[in-house]
């Protein structure tokens, strides 16, 4: 069977590197194993979700490399959770509470003073139709619990191993609203059954559900799915990351020039035993991730890390990997160009800077005008190739008597305007020998 796994966000803001996790750990393994994924919209909270924010999720997740194989949203299927809230009705499993919010605290608030648990002590149950009736007349309008069978639901969780949690700790949930619209607890089983999800990777903050939603699928006659719950980021000082912190929502690392691959690299290496390293594909990253190795602590996710992955992510990406992007940002460099300057860049834009040196205007820096005009006189003849930076540099420092930095200092500063950057070597043939003469005479070119 093939698998199909599901990424669920609720659209009410940006992802960010946090959340950009199960995205990622769920495409993942749809990867390594030939599974689907499904990106599912839990967007039945209608005054929160906007549509905006669901399509900035689907450009975010296309900027990772994700791109789904189908995709649902929640609020367009109603119809099939009220079935389902249905057959719950008539089993007996989902039942009318009338409390208000209020009444709920304060009954709350005493279970806490007598040092009881404050879990819902089901008076709803033991409503009369009468009083149900005079509720209702009241202008009330139920709010509906899920009752729970008191007892552990266990699991082998892909991340965790053998886990287990008890529901007679648990109070029974509401998953329909007095309004009549669904919590996410209940849409979120029917769409894993009618979908055929088959693994359900998420962040262990959700745990509990998961203890809850088994009975749920029990309820409704389905088999379960494999469960898998990863651990949460949290910042490098152990704060949870929350959707406020715009800069590390994966626009703003976009926007930051951070390449997609390291953002996903260390979101899902972050904390394993495996050291970050970059990866030159997301299939080579698929291969990589094991959820059994994933740690249980919190993983600390660290800016600079990432700044400095991203760094190596470039210094050794294949051409073709950045071929489409290079001309996108308006720098036609070609092959021989991104070898010479990938190793020098720390953002992808920068490249900019080198594509300028090689085919742009340079003000040459001469501090040497004899110096510079020697090394002129002994440019060799075109054509160029790799090794004419070491037979010209040789016979300039013959000539001279210059060496080290004496020798390669004038000669770059000369050529690029600058006084660091990639090898010479590869550059000069990038150069030219008209421009090359140019810049050593003084001239800008
Ligand atoms: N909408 C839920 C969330 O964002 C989905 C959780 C799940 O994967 O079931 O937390």
């Amino acid at each position: 069977m093939t698998s199909l796994v599901r990424f669920a966000p609720s659209p009410t803001g940006y992802l960010h590197i946090g959340n950009a996790r199960p995205a990622l750990f769920n495409w993942l393994f749809a990867r390594r194993h030939g599974g689907r994924f499904l990106l599912r919209y839990d967007d039945t909270d209608i005054a929160r979700s906007k549509p905006e924010y669901a399509d900035a999720i689907a450009e975010d997740l296309a900027w990772l490399g994700i791109v789904p194989d189908l995709v649902i949203r929640q609020s367009e299927r109603l119809s099939i959770y009220d079935a389902a809230a249905e057959r719950l009705r008539a089993a007996g499993r989902l039942y009318p509470c009338y409390e208000t919010a209020d009444e709920l605290d304060r009954r709350r608030k005493r279970q806490l003073a007598r040092g009881l648990p404050p879990i819902y002590d089901r008076a709803a149950l033991k409503l009369t139709e009468e009083q149900k009736a005079a509720f209702e007349a009241e202008g009330r309008k139920p709010h509906w619990r899920f009752l729970l069978e008191a007892r552990d639901v266990t699991w082998d969780d892909l991340v965790r191993g053998a886990s287990h949690v008890d529901c007679a700790s648990l109070s029974d949930p509401v998953l329909v609203r007095e309004d009549g619209s669904y919590l996410y607890t209940l849409p979120s089983v029917v769409d894993d059954i009618e979908t055929g999800v088959t693994h359900v990777i998420r962040g262990e903050d959700h745990v509990t559900n998961t203890a809850v939603q088994a009975q749920i699928f029990e309820a409704l006659g389905a088999a379960l799915p494999v469960f898998g719950h990863h651990n949460l980021l949290t910042t490098a000082s152990g704060e949870g990351l929350s959707k406020r912190l715009g800069h590390l929502s994966l626009r703003g690392l976009r926007d930051s020039g951070v390449e997609p691959l390291a953002v996903a690299a260390l979101a899902v290496l972050v904390g394993t035993s495996d050291a970050v390293r970059p990866v030159a594909s997301l299939d080579e990253l698929a291969g990589l991730v094991e959820l059994a190795h994933v740690s249980r602590a919190p993983a600390k996710f660290d800016e600079h890390e990432l700044e400095a992955l991203s760094a190596r992510t470039l210094h050794q990406m294949p051409y073709e990997r950045v071929a489409e992007r290079l001309t996108e940002a308006g720098i036609p460099g070609g092959e021989p160009f991104w070898q010479a300057v990938r190793g020098n860049l720390t953002k992808l834009d920068e490249a900019k800077i080198w594509w300028q040196v090689v085919q742009g205007k340079v003000t040459p820096v001469i501090a040497d005008r004899d110096f510079a005009r020697r090394a002129a006189e002994l440019l060799p003849a075109e054509p160029f190739d790799a090794t004419t930076w070491k037979s010209w540099t040789q016979g300039v420092a013959a000539a001279t008597g210059a060496k080290g930095k004496a020798l390669f200092m004038p000669l770059r500063q000369a050529l690029t305007g600058l006084d660091h950057g990639p090898e010479l070597a590869a550059l000069l043939p990038l150069i030219g020998r008209d421009k090359a003469l140019k810049r050593l005479a003084g001239e800008s070119a």
